[in-house]
C-alpha cells in the first residue's frame, strides 16, 4: 500500500529495523526497486531529487508509485529528497508525494526551525510526513554540496530543540557520512548517535549510506536509524551495467537489452541492503 513516511518508520521502530530508502533517477529502475523490496516481505522509500521529480513529472511518479504498490502488495513511501524550494515542496505534496524533506541544515538554527515548521503545517494538513536536517552531511549530491572543512556535526541539545519546535516526523542527523561517497568507507560518531538517540524519540535518518561499512548497521540500527538513504550505490552500479550493455548490444535491438541487466543490477543491491536493514539478528526491545 502507499504509505507515509510516519507510518513506515513507525513500524520499523516497533521492530527494531531500518527501512531503506532508495534514489531512483528515472522510470526504468523504479519497478525493480519495489519488486526487490515486495520479494523481501519489507517496506520501502523510493526517493526523488527535485531534478528527478521534475523530469518524470510529480504527477507521474506518484501515480506510477501508487499504481505498484497497490498491485503489488508492498508498503512504499515515495519521498522528496533534500527540498529547500517551497514551490517545489508544494508541487510534491499537491501531486500526492507522501514525504518530503525540508533541507533547512545550511540556514542559522532559528531560520531551520521558523522555515521548517512552516513545511511541517502544509505537509502535515495535506497528510505527508516531513524530514528535517541538522547539522551538515558532507559531500556533493545534485544541488547539494559542502566542503570538508564546511561540516558540523548534529548537537543533541540542538536536536531535542529542533523536533520539539517543529514537529517533523524525522530527523537527519551529521554523524560523519558524506554525500557520494562510493570509493571508501565513513567513520560514522556511533556515540554520537547514542547521545541524540537518547534524547530525541522521533526515527533518525542516516544520508550517504553507501559510505557505511555494512558491519556498521546494527549498532546503527539498535541506535534509532530508521531511515537509511542509499543512492550513489545504486546510480554507480546501474550505470555500469548499462555501459557495459549498450556498448555490446547491436543498435536495432530492443532497448530492453541494454536497460533489463541494469535494472536487476539495481535490484540484487537492494535485496542486500533490505536483508540487513532487517537488523533480524537484533531483539525487538533495542528500542528506546
Ligand atoms: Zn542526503
Amino acid at each position: 500500500m502507499y504509505k507515509t513516511l510516519k507510518e513506515v518508520t513507525q513500524t520499523a521502530t516497533k521492530l527494531n529495523m531500518t527501512v531503506g530508502a532508495f534514489n531512483t533517477h528515472n522510470l526504468e529502475m523504479l519497478p525493480e526497486m519495489i519488486r526487490a523490496a515486495k520479494e523481501m516481505g519489507a517496506p520501502i522509500i523510493i526517493q526523488t531529487s527535485i531534478d528527478t521529480a521534475k523530469y518524470i513529472g510529480y504527477k507521474v511518479m506518484v501515480a506510477v508509485i501508487k499504481e505498484i504498490a497497490n498491485d503489488e502488495m508492498v508498503d512504499v513511501c515515495l519521498h522528496l529528497d533534500h527540498a529547500r524550494d517551497f514551490d517545489e515542496i508544494k508541487a510534491a505534496i499537491d501531486a500526492g508525494y507522501s514525504s518530503v524533506m525540508y533541507d533547512g541544515s545550511h540556514l542559522p538554527f532559528k531560520e531551520n526551525i521558523v522555515k521548517t515548521k512552516a513545511v511541517v503545517e502544509y505537509a502535515h494538513a495535506h497528510g505527508a510526513s516531513v524530514e528535517g536536517e541538522l547539522g551538515t552531511i558532507g559531500g556533493t549530491e545534485e544541488g547539494i554540496s559542502v566542503a570538508e572543512n564546511d561540516k558540523i556535526y548534529t548537537k543533541p541539545e540542538d536536536a531535542v530543540e529542533f523536533v520539539a519546535q517543529t514537529g517533523v516526523d524525522a530527523l537527519a542527523i551529521a554523524i560523519g557520512t558524506n554525500h557520494g561517497q562510493f570509493k571508501s568507507k565513513t567513520e560514522v560518531n556511533i556515540p554520537l548517535l547514542k547521545e541524540i538517540h537518547a534524547v530525541v524519540n522521533i526515527p533518525l535518518v542516516i544520508h550517504g549510506g553507501t559510505g557505511v561499512k555494512e558491519e556498521d548497521y546494527p549498532e546503527l540500527i539498535n541506535n534509532g536509524i530508521r531511515k537509511f538513504n542509499v543512492g550513489t550505490e545504486l546510480l554507480v552500479n546501474w550505470t555500469k551495467i548499462a555501459k557495459a550493455s549498450f556498448a555490446e548490444t547491436e543498435v536495432n535491438k530492443s532497448l530492453r537489452h541494454n536497460v533489463i541487466p541494469a535494472n536487476m543490477e539495481v535490484k540484487e543491491i537492494v535485496k542486500h541492503k533490505i536483508t540487513l536493514f532487517m537488523n533480524v539478528d537484533n531483539p525487538l526491545e533495542m528500542k528506546k
